[in-house]
């Protein structure tokens, strides 16, 4: 036991080993354990919207100007679109190679469907960055329009000279401030992912799982290849860095991830780790990150794939290439709509799944096993972030050697 002292992945792993022991033996009682991750999630969530204003302003504002932010931006959502498209691709081709909905006979009729008409469009996803009253997108939990909020103080607090840096002082305190409760937080971290996990085997127990297997086989595979082949080469060709200090160094939040399944909550350890073992800097995550965390979902995006996938096979639909194109439009798209909280893949499949006129009653067919396939697509949602991060905060420092060595 002496081994686990101060090592919390360790922690967390033996934590997960015993949810699991558990969570099989306990299977009618791991409702008492629930509150335990209630509470650890409520704990990681409430720290996330003042951490992304504070530490997002302070980033802002250290970056100097606008023209770095706008290329900081630039590079981050080309990194998100490429990586996001790969991950579609991927989930597309396990689906087809693993047949997870071939011959497959389970009832369609879980009751859990969702709705199409809950997806926004895209017209209105984008006018909804834009905050009417900032104050309500602090209070509502609205990260992007938080971001947007944020990138504005943060531009007028540089621009502003001597004038501006009370607040700036202000914010940079607070940063720090967050920063310590993040810190403490964690600390409570194993509890939290027994509470979370448990609940979660005791729920689904074998006998759900086994027709479905596939499907979450699928998943896993493509999760996991997807994480070492796309992100190993990432990290190694753009930043240098060797692929396993990366997944070790991000290996907290990926199992934060995967326990609650939310890369918005676990935002705060995300940042934790890749300033503190993968040495990225304050600016880059905090600008980086929030904003992986709301639009880039490489996760859901395999997800999208596989299950589009799943639900034509299914329904005995051959899907064209045409359609096939089509689905890694709109599922990159969707990826990018989804918010980074439990459950929000399913809802966006309506999407991917009406724009190549499959039926929507196919939905029903992943709900029952969706916070399965929803740990495995958060944690690469989150570790996808983690890389992006890594690899634009890499470049920034060649960019600004560049700048140095020319003047
Ligand atoms: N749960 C995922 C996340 O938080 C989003 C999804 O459901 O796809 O990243």
């Amino acid at each position: 036991m002496k081994f686990l002292k101060g090592n919390l992945i360790g922690q967390i792993f033996a934590a997960f080993v015993l949810a699991i022991a558990f969570g099989t033996l306990f299977s009618n009682h791991t409702h008492l354990v629930q509150p335990l991750g209630d509470l650890f999630l409520r704990l990681i969530k409430f720290i996330i919207i003042p951490l992304i204003l504070s530490t997002l302003i302070v980033g802002v504002a250290n970056s100097g100007n606008v023209k770095n932010l706008g290329k900081l931006g630039g590079k981050s959502i080309l990194y998100y679109l490429s990586t996001t498209f790969l991950a579609v691709s991927i989930g597309l081709f396990f689906a087809f190679v693993i047949k997870p909905g071939a011959n497959l006979d389970v009832s369609v009729d879980s009751g859990e469907t969702v709705k199409p008409g809950e997806t926004e469009g895209i017209v209105d996803t984008f006018l909804n960055i834009v905050p009417t009253n900032p104050f309500q997108s602090l209070v509502e939990g609205s990260v992007l329009q938080v971001i947007f909020f944020a990138l504005f103080i943060g531009i007028a607090v540089t621009s502003l000279g001597n004038k501006g840096k009370p607040v700036y002082d202000f914010f940079e305190s607070f940063a720090q401030v967050m920063y310590k409760i993040t810190a403490m937080v964690m600390k409570v971290a194993p509890i939290g992912v027994f509470g979370l996990i448990a609940p979660v085997v005791g729920d689904h127990g074998l006998s759900i799982l086994a027709p479905l297997l596939k499907i979450i086989l699928a998943m896993a595979i493509a999760s996991i290849l997807h994480a070492i082949i796309v992100y190993s080469i990432a990290v190694k060709a753009f930043a240098n860095m060797n692929p396993i200090k990366f997944f070790k160094g991000i290996s907290e939040a990926a199992l934060v991830g995967f326990s609650t399944c939310s890369s918005a909550g676990t935002l705060p350890v995300t940042m934790k780790n890749t300033q503190e073992n993968l040495g990225v800097s304050r600016t880059t995550s905090s600008f980086v990150l929030p904003l992986g965390a709301t639009i880039n979902m490489d996760g859901a995006a395999i997800y999208q794939g596989i299950a589009v996938m799943f639900v034509a096979q299914f329904y005995g639909v051959n899907l064209s290439f045409m359609e096939l194109l089509i689905v890694v439009i709109t599922a990159t798209l969707a990826s990018i709509g989804s918010a980074g909280v439990p459950g929000a893949g399913l809802v966006m499949l309506t999407m991917v799944l009406a724009s190549v006129n499959l039926p929507l009653e196919g939905i029903a067919l992943v709900a029952a096993i969706d916070r399965i396939l929803d740990m495995f697509r958060t944690a690469v949602n989150v570790v996808g972030d983690a890389s992006a991060c890594v690899v634009v905060d890499s470049k920034k420092e060649e960019d600004e050697k560049t700048v140095a060595t020319a003047s």
